[in-house]
């Protein structure tokens, strides 16, 4: 796949990865043995038929083959560069068994990106049913059962408490990878299929669950408010100047475009060393971020070792290719400020990996005398992030689990309230962008048999 070079692409906030040329998609679909029992379509979370999309490229009918996938992903050219699919549909791929598997994440990209350049067409809106249904959160869960129920005829009314519609996908993950414009032109498509979205709208402030069920006309809500409520590791010296929540970084630079101020009012001091502590898809974005907006030296800190770091391989190496430091089991247990109340130095202790427990995960343990110190003038925590609580405290009667993840029957998306469902990140914790969307496809299911029995 071609990239921009390291040296060109640490200047500027484009897209690394430049997608194929068709030439390149037709020489890879043509790898595709189109199995009879394509076990790859078993990887996919919601069920793309892979063979057959990949069957359309050959004959280069890109129309035929973005309308098979779109059967079953309205956010086609966003699934293309984010979703793992080297853990999905590529890690069952037959041909992986003896060399590389047929890369259908990249050809996926090649035809959403055909067709948003060829300009999407407006779908047909389905007859209206007349039925009314809410959905809070307009992340990739909200997105897909608004979308789905739209098809059906439903009346969607798609609540956002910021103001644009994306969630992670236009506040987390940073132009460089997804650029905003793609997202856009997929959330674009799903106004299109008749959902109306209300942005600056925080639901359990403006209305609560129970508002919109009885005084508001809607007949079932949707809950995907994913998890985005930062973690911390409680200890010294985290509410110093110059400690950020990898969240509110990445708010700034990519939500609120830090990166062209004075363009854009939204100013982020940054400092000449960076350290960014956590070692998965968000530790990765806010070094990688940090380092294109100028600063000198950015030390990504994790507590285990590479083999364990849950970023996705693709973007550890674009990373390593960005000069981006690794310090591997290295955990941070202190920040020092100066006197102006700004972080100077974190202390860290060295770990070593403890025998591999039940589940065969291996244990940072600390090893005692290695506290060392090391200057930095800004960091910033990617540790982790639990559900943004605020449905949760206003609604009665809506079962949660620890750290308020909303309790859901898994084969349906009901919460533990009649006509209330949940998916994504906020039923789940975190996890990825494809499997909120098949929570999102879980739950538009339920919610038309639901509505369809109550009839
Ligand atoms: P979200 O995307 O979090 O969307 C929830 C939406 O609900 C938000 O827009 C929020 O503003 C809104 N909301 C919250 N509370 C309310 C309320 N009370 N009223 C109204 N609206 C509300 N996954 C991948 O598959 N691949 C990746 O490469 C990847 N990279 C990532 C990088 C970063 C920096 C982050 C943070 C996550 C990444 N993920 C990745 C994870 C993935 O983005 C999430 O798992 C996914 O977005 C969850 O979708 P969601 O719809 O549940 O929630
Ligand atoms: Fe093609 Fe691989 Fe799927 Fe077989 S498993 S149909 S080769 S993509």
């Amino acid at each position: 796949m071609p990239k921009q070079e390291p040296r060109a692409r640490i200047n500027n906030f484009q897209e690394v990865v430049l997608g194929y040329s068709e030439e390149q998609a037709l020489t890879e679909a043509s790898r595709c043995l189109h199995c009879s029992n394509a076990q790859c379509i078993k990887g996919c979370p919601v069920g793309i038929d892979i063979p057959e999309f990949i069957k359309y490229i050959t004959q280069k009918n890109y129309t035929a083959a973005i309308a098979k996938i779109k059967e079953k992903n309205s956010l086609p050219a966003i699934c293309g560069r984010v979703c793992p699919q080297e853990e999905q549909c590529q890690k069952l791929c037959i041909l992986g068994k003896k060399g590389d598997p047929v890369s259908i994440g990249r050809l996926e990209r090649y035809v959403a990106d055909f067709e948003q350049e060829k300009g999407i067409k407006t779908p047909k809106a389905a007859p209206s049913n007349g039925k009314k249904i809410a959905v809070i959160g307009a992340g990739p869960a909200g997105l897909t059962v608004a979308a789905d129920l739209a098809k059906l005829g439903y009346t969607i009314e798609l609540f956002e408490a910021l103001h644009a519609a994306g969630g992670v996908l236009v506040y987390g993950i940073p132009e460089f990878r997804l650029p905003k414009s793609i997202v856009k032109a997929e959330v674009d498509y799903i106004e299109k299929l008749g959902v109306k979205l209300t942005p600056n709208a925080l639901i359990g402030r403006l209305f609560t669950i129970d508002d919109l069920l009885t005084q508001r006309g809607f007949e079932a809500v949707f809950i995907g408010t994913g998890a985005g409520l930062p973690k911390f590791l409680k200890i010294p010296g985290e509410n110093l100047n110059g400690v950020y929540s990898a969240n509110e970084f990445l708010i700034r630079v990519n939500l609120m475009k830090a990166y062209r101020f004075p363009e854009y009012k939204t100013p982020l001091g940054i400092g000449k060393k960076v350290a960014v502590i956590g070692g998965g898809n968000v530790a990765l974005d806010s070094a990688r971020s940090a380092k294109r907006l100028g600063t000198e030296k950015v030390c990504l800190i994790y507590r285990r070792d590479k083999t364990e770091m849950p970023a996705r391989e693709e973007e550890i190496l674009n990373a390593e290719e960005e000069d981006i430091e690794f310090k591997f089991l290295t955990a941070p247990i202190k920040f020092v400020g100066n006197d102006e109340g700004r972080v100077k130095a974190l202390e860290y202790l060295t770990m070593e990996l403890s025998e591999p427990n039940a589940s065969g995960r291996r244990k940072p343990v600390p090893i005692k005398g290695s506290e060392t110190i090391m200057e930095v003038d800004t960091v910033i925590l990617a540790i982790g992030r639990t559900p943004n609580p605020i449905i949760q405290s206003t609604t009665n009667g809506l079962k949660t689990m620890t750290g308020g993840i909303i309790i859901v029957d898994k084969n349906t998306g009901q919460t533990s309230l009649e006509a209330v469902y949940a998916g994504g990140d906020i039923a789940t914790g975190e996890a990825t962008v494809i499997s909120a969307m098949e929570s999102g496809k879980i739950a538009a299911k339920s919610i038309h048999e639901y509505l369809s029995k109550k009839q």
